[in-house]
């Protein structure tokens, strides 16, 4: 029996509503699989923790969650309660500096019977993988000066290890896609990062023969990736760029709350962490009707990650059949609840 050992995190608001769904769905793919189980620990970490401990995490808390073979994590942080640099500093990004999550995958498609702004939505399928821990996203810099003649300064930091790292994911996983891959660039504008950007990435390419390649300024790519979106199968990007498209393919998809993410650590020393990109939503806690596929489809990510693709393609193709018949949650035009949309999701699993 093959066993994989999840850290739960559930964390804060819808994140605590949509994961105990999503483990149910686990379970019922264990189930159907007949030689993988799930054994989960359960971690109460976030702002509720926050009021009771002064921390949003044990102080061993990193060792612990280390002890697994994946973390996966709901949503952190309430703005309401806790200051999001706390909440966030705190949790979430204490564990993908710690455990050197480098690179963000986001895989995006609009799922049949999801409204979405593109006029040809079935041509919207594609991942972003994002470099996770530096570029435009450094502490390099700092402000001097005061009053008018104030200036901030803020460095792009692009390691060649980073850089290539996520390059290499990319064009690994465009292997088992439609092998292509497309760089998101703007050399003609920012002169010491992003050449270098295109040098490594140029490199790479040549290293996969096999796959095709293109490279897009970020701005002419974003107007093409609503207008042309046929055109992408694999984009790398840097932190900032990857940061700003998938809020756009978020919105395309039809709802925050559809997109997954997989936050992936490279060189085997911790766990990869798992989490949907949308927060944890306080404005609709407690009314049970948070989307609960974006936190399923991320369940889909960590399946790939743990070998079990097969079972992560009837996930997904399942829960695609389930939305095509109208079972929605009201964030894109439905009137069901996250436990409907689960529970039919569960049943056509065991029905198949
Ligand atoms: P954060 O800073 O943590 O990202 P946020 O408030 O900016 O928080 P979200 O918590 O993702 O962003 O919420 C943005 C909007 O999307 C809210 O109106 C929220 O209700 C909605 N939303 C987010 N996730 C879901 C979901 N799973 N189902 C339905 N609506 C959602």
């Amino acid at each position: 029996m093959k066993k994989i050992k999840l850290a739960v995190v559930p964390g804060d608001g819808i994140g605590t509503e949509v994961v105990p769904h999503s483990l149910k769905v686990l379970d019922t793919i264990a189930e159907l699989h007949g030689g993988l189980a799930f054994e989960y620990e359960h971690f109460d970490y976030g702002c509720d923790y926050y009021f009771k401990h002064g921390a949003m995490m044990a102080e061993d808390g990193l060792d612990r969650l280390g002890q697994s073979d994946s973390v996966f994590l709901g949503a952190v942080g309430d703005i309401s309660k806790v200051p999001d640099h706390i909440s966030l500093w705190g949790l979430l990004l204490k564990i993908r500096r710690e455990f050197e999550l480098e690179i963000n995958v986001r895989p995006a498609k609009v799922f049949e019977g999801i409204r979405s702004p593109l006029l040809n939505p079935k041509d919207f399928d594609l991942v972003v993988v994002r470099e996770n821990s530096e570029g435009e996203y450094s502490s390099v810099g700092g402000r001097m000066y005061q009053g008018d003649n104030e200036i901030a300064i803020q460095n792009n930091v692009f390691s060649r290890r980073a850089t290539k790292q996520a390059m290499e994911h990319a064009f690994e996983l465009a292997k088992s896609r439609r092998k292509h891959v497309t760089s998101a660039t703007k050399s003609n504008g920012i002169f010491h990062s992003m050449p270098f950007w295109d040098e490594v990435f140029k490199e790479t390419a040549e290293k996969h023969g096999n796959i095709e390649t293109s490279s897009q300024h970020i701005d002419a790519l974003a107007a093409t990736f609503v207008t042309h979106p046929e055109r992408y199968d694999v984009i790398v990007a840097s932190n900032l760029f990857g940061d700003v498209l998938t809020d756009v393919g978020a919105a395309i998809m039809g709802s925050i709350g559809i997109a997954p993410s997989a936050n992936l650590n490279l060189n085997g020393q911790h766990p990869s962490m798992f989490e949907p990109v949308h927060g944890s939503a306080p404005d609709i806690v407690g009314k049970g009707i948070a989307n609960p596929i974006g936190q399923i489809w991320t369940a889909r990510l960590l399946l790939d990650h743990h070998g079990e693709e097969e079972m992560g393609t009837l996930l997904l193709d399942t829960m695609e059949r389930v939305t095509a018949d109208g079972f929605l949650t009201p964030d894109v035009g439905g009137g069901k609840k996250t436990e409907e949309v689960t529970e039919e999701l569960i049943r056509r699993l065991k029905a198949n």
